[in-house]
């Protein structure tokens, strides 16, 4: 799959996103630190999270490969910046959902984040765009693992 075969608008604000992403400095202190890799098309994501009373004061997303993966993982942080946790369990329900077919409701209001399911028709790269979600998943585990 090419970008060229993605549709005008998911692809615009898809490579908006890979061009410049959002938050990808590294958070440092952090309460969590996670990191995800899709073998099947060599994508890597690290993920911070630095948490103050159940909510997300800073996030830092840093990922190498596609860009569709790439620019997931910057939606993903932009949208997640002062969230509480319980949000962003909710959205990772969301998405995954939604990569795998759902259609989303008006009340998810789901901004850029929408332009993911464009990937859809191309089952090869949904865990490209389901990397950040898996990673942050993964560290809102570990989280509970802790308490
Ligand atoms: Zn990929």
């Amino acid at each position: 799959m090419s970008l060229e075969q993605l549709d005008e608008l998911y692809r615009e604000v898809i490579l908006d996103h890979f061009r410049s992403p959002r938050h990808h400095e590294v958070v440092e202190p952090a309460d969590v630190k996670t990191s995800g890799l899709n073998p099947l098309c060599g994508d890597e994501l690290q993920m911070q999270l630095r948490l103050n009373g159940g909510r997300i004061l800073a996030i830092g997303v840093q990922s190498k490969g596609c860009s569709i993966s790439q620019a997931s993982g910057s939606m993903l942080a932009e949208r997640l910046q002062g969230k509480t946790l319980e949000e962003a369990e909710r959205l990772v329900h969301v998405i995954k959902q939604m990569m795998h077919g759902a259609p989303s409701s008006p009340e998810d209001d789901l901004g850029d984040l929408e332009s993911l399911a464009g990937v859809r028709k191309f089952p090869v790269r949904i865990k490209c765009a389901l990397l950040g979600w898996t990673t942050l998943e993964e560290g809102l585990k570990q989280l509970k693992e802790k308490d």
